[in-house]
Formats: C-alpha cells, sequence, structure tokens
C-alpha cells in the first residue's frame, strides 16, 4: 500500500517444507483430530470462527497493509468471509452421509467416505483469508491435516490463523503453514509424498506444473482454480442500463481487479454501446482509488510493482494492436507511495487483442461491440478460460439461453459477482477442475470407501 517493507518472512526451504508434511502426516496417522466425536471437530471449528469474527478488525488491518485490499472490501472478503466458511463447514460435517448400495440381499455394501490424509494447499495473494478458509475449512472438517502455503506477498492473515486455529483446540501439527516461495516451499509441497490432495488456487502457469509435480511424486490428486477472461454481456434490452453500468464498473474494479471472477471483458450490443461505455467510464471515473486504509478511498492498491508493471503493458499492448483508452490507462502516484492504477477502459477491443484472451488481473476493462445474441455468445466463449460471466437482459428466454450457452462455472443474471457459501465456484475449460465452498467442495476431502460384506 506504500511500497515499503511491513515485515520481514521466513523463507522456508524444502526441508522446511517436509518437516511440515511429516508432521501433518504424523498427526493424520495418529487419529489426534480425525478420531475425535464430530460435535468435538465442530466445536473447534466454531470456536476459530468465533475468534476470528472477535478480532476481525486486527485480522483486516494485517491483510490490508500487506495486500493493498481496499479496507471496506476487505473487511467483508476476509475475516468476514473466513467466519462464516468455518461455520458452514463445521455445521456441515455431521451431516455427510456414507451410503447403503442396493446390491444383492446377500451381500451388504456400503460406501464409506473418509479422510483423504494430508491435504496440500497454495493459495493466492488477492483474497488470502476467503480462499484460504475455503480450503481450510472443508479439509480439516473432513478430519485432515493440512500443510498451507500461502503466496509470498500475502501471508501474515493466514499464519495468524494458525495461532488462532491452536487457540481454538485444534490439536498440534493438524494445520501448519509454511511461509516461502512457490518455486521453493511451493514445489516441495506439491512434490511431497506425504500429501495425498493438493488444491491450488492461482495461476493457469502454475497449475499446470503442479500437475507435472505430482506426475512426477506420488500422483497426487490436484484440484485447481485458476484464472479468468470472464464476459459481461449487456444487450439493448437490460432493464436499468444505469444499474448494468454501475455494477459492471465494481464487477471490474474492486479490489483494483484483482479478483479471478473479474467481468474484465464488456460485451455490449451495438445500438447501446457508446451510451454504455460512457456510463461505465463515469462511474469507473467517480471510484476513490487511494491508500487502501482510508475509508474514502473505494479502491485500494495494486498488489506489486510487478503486478502494476504487468497491468500497464497490457494497456500499451492493445492501443497498439488497435484499441482505444476511453478511460485511465495510467499508473496513479499517491502521496503514501505504493502501487495505484487509474480505472482503466479500453475500446474497440478484438479477440484478436492480447488484452482480449489474456488475464490482466488489474483495473483494465477490455469492451468490445456485438450485432446479435449468437455473436455475443461466440465473443463470450472465445478464450480459453471459463469462470465466470453475466448477461444483462429483461429477456426471460434469452437470459436462460445464454445460462446454458456460455462455458463458465457461474453466470450471473442482471447482477455481476454476487455468491455465498451455498453456491459452488469453480472454471471450465483452462479456468480449473475443482470447486471451492458449498457441499460439493467436500468431496475433494473424502475419499470412498466400499465395505462389501458377504452376509
Ligand atoms: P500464482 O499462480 O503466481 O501464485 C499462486 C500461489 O502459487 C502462490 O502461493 C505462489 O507462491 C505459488 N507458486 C508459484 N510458483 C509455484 C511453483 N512452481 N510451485 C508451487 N507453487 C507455486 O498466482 P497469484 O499471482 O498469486 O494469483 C493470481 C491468480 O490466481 C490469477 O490467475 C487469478 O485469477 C487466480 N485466482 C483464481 C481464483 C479462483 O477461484 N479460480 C481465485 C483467486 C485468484
Amino acid at each position: 500500500m506504500d511500497g515499503a517493507a511491513f515485515t520481514t518472512l521466513e523463507r522456508a526451504t524444502a526441508q522446511d517444507v517436509n518437516r511440515a508434511c511429516a508432521s501433518a502426516r504424523e498427526a493424520f496417522e495418529d487419529g489426534r483430530w480425525r478420531d475425535l466425536p464430530p460435535a468435538a471437530r465442530k466445536k473447534v471449528l466454531h470456536r476459530l470462527a468465533d475468534i476470528i469474527e472477535e478480532r476481525a478488525l486486527e485480522l483486516t488491518v494485517l491483510g490490508v497493509r500487506d495486500n493493498g485490499t481496499e479496507f471496506g472490501m476487505a473487511l467483508k472478503a476476509e475475516a468476514g468471509s473466513a467466519a462464516g466458511t468455518f461455520r458452514y463447514y463445521a455445521e456441515a460435517l455431521d451431516k455427510v452421509y456414507g451410503e447403503v448400495a442396493p446390491t444383492s440381499p446377500d451381500v451388504l455394501g456400503l460406501v464409506q467416505r473418509e479422510p483423504v490424509g494430508v491435504v496440500g494447499a497454495i493459495v493466492p495473494w488477492n483474497f488470502p483469508l476467503m480462499i484460504g478458509a475455503w480450503k481450510l475449512a472443508p479439509a480439516l472438517a473432513a478430519g485432515n491435516s493440512v500443510v498451507l502455503k500461502p503466496a509470498e506477498t500475502a501471508s501474515l492473515t493466514l499464519l495468524k490463523i494458525a495461532e488462532y486455529a491452536m487457540e481454538a483446540g485444534l490439536p498440534d501439527g493438524v494445520l501448519n503453514v509454511v511461509t516461502g516461495e512457490g518455486a521453493v516451499a511451493g514445489e516441495a509441497l506439491a512434490l511431497s509424498m506425504d500429501v495425498d490432495v493438493l488444491v491450488f488456487t492461482g495461476s493457469g502457469p502454475v497449475g499446470r506444473r503442479l500437475l507435472e509435480y505430482s506426475a512426477r511424486s506420488n500422483l497426487k490428486r490436484v484440484y485447481l482454480e485458476l484464472g479468468g477472461k470472464s464476459p459481461n454481456i449487456v444487450f439493448a434490452d437490460a432493464e436499468n442500463l444505469e444499474k448494468a453500468a454501475q455494477v459492471s464498473a465494481m464487477g471490474i474494479f474492486r479490489n483494483s481487479g484483482q479478483v479471478c471472477v473479474a467481468g474484465s471483458r464488456l460485451l455490449v450490443e451495438r445500438s447501446i454501446h457508446d451510451e454504455f461505455v460512457e456510463a461505465v467510464s463515469r462511474h469507473a471515473e467517480a471510484l476513490k482509488v487511494g491508500d487502501p486504509l482510508s475509508l474514502d478511498s473505494q479502491i485500494g492498491a495494486i498488489n506489486s510493482d510487478r503486478q502494476l508493471q504487468g497491468n500497464l503493458g497490457f494497456v500499451t499492448d492493445a492501443t497498439a494492436q488497435g484499441a482505444e483508452i476511453a478511460l485511465g490507462g495510467g499508473r496513479i502516484l499517491e502521496s503514501t507511495g505504493g502501487y495505484y492504477m487509474e480505472p482503466t477502459v479500453l475500446t474497440g477491443v478484438s479477440p484478436e487483442h492480447r488484452v482480449f484472451q489474456e488475464e490482466v488481473f488489474g483495473p483494465v476493462l477490455a469492451v468490445t461491440a456485438f450485432d446479435t445474441e449468437e455473436e455475443a455468445l461466440r465473443l463470450a466463449n472465445a478464450t480459453d478460460y471459463g469462470l465466470a460471466a453475466g448477461v444483462w437482459t429483461s429477456n426471460l428466454s434469452r437470459a436462460h439461453r445464454m445460462v446454458r450457452g456460455v462455458r463458465a462455472g457461474v453466470v450471473h443474471v442482471n447482477t455481476y459477482g454476487g455468491s455465498d457459501n451455498t453456491v459452488p465456484l469453480g472454471g471450465v475449460k483452462q479456468s480449473g477442475n475443482g470447486h471451492d465452498k458449498s457441499l460439493h467442495a467436500m468431496d475433494k476431502y473424502f475419499d470412498l470407501k466400499t465395505a462389501w460384506i458377504q452376509l
């Protein structure tokens, strides 16, 4: 947020990671957590949620200083959401049953759910607590041990969660957090023979490597939640274009666009293109970008200089390829220092442009005009990603056709970006292969065991 060093962190070596994995393995094998009655595990996870809520303010300030997300958003989306996630899975853990199979009468076929063992979790910097909790809560609820590696630029709140978990009564060794570099600590975790399942949120290139590490080690299952280039499609028949413009602006610019489901491609019906771009730009321009700890700021900082330079590079390339800057495009120099960027709107973007195809992960909106519903659908699906989408229309049949036709894990209709713990979040195509949130997420953390009993 001010570009200055805030603290220093241990850089875990491969040996450190292996020690953490061995500790998690031991804790799993001796049953100190998985063999507790469900009610006892539930109590620990609720207590952890209580502690997170009690210290939400402290956690939020720590997290904002670490990663630069605007305070209001961080309070809700980080501490607030993490507490809710621990509660959700605390309540879920004794409601997940096995099955009795419809076998022949002389056999009893039982399908039992067993915790997988040691879960390795690797998470990014944009919402470390929220995403960390999406992995930790169901993994622990299912009775597993976990070794978690946070991102280099956002480790502090997850280190706190490890402390709070011990305070809440989680037995030693069940949750281990190792800080350090992806290429060292992350790689060691992904290669560990002690890790049974690896869950990851981050970029596509790292996701690919994790699949390789799995193949090179113990064939651990790897679940990937990757990036997106999500289309937000606005038809001229949308009921309230002003509201659509305002929500679309927040759909890309909150947390400076550093949101996996950000609606980063705006597809607009040509007849309303100019007025809609003007409205989105007006709402975006009104957003106050600045010190994320100031309550006046609606948008905070870019996470790192590297990220900022990458964002600016996308703008340069887009204009070189023929796109036009309707708003922003540059760095904001803040008196506090740090990395800030203007909300940026690029028009005249076409599928050949890099900014149409690749995830920026910054405050850059790429606008493309379309003439027909078929063309909108074709453009929506014309990238390798499939994480999220938005559709604005007052035509119910069209809304359903678009929900069916857009290849994405979530399609928002007449809104953008809403979600809660009751629904899964995951991508299709190269946006990933797993789901966080909801009861479906628990499947990743269980093995199925069949008991075939001759009667
Ligand atoms: P990243 O892939 O660079 O890093 C993610 C994590 O992987 C970090 O902890 C990093 O240290 C680690 N890592 C890096 N190299 C590694 C290696 N060789 N082996 C093992 N681990 C390694 O991603 P990022 O920049 O932290 O996060 C941004 C990305 O995350 C974006 O692509 C964004 O879309 C994605 N994301 C996806 C979701 C989702 O739910 N699908 C949510 C949030 C963010």
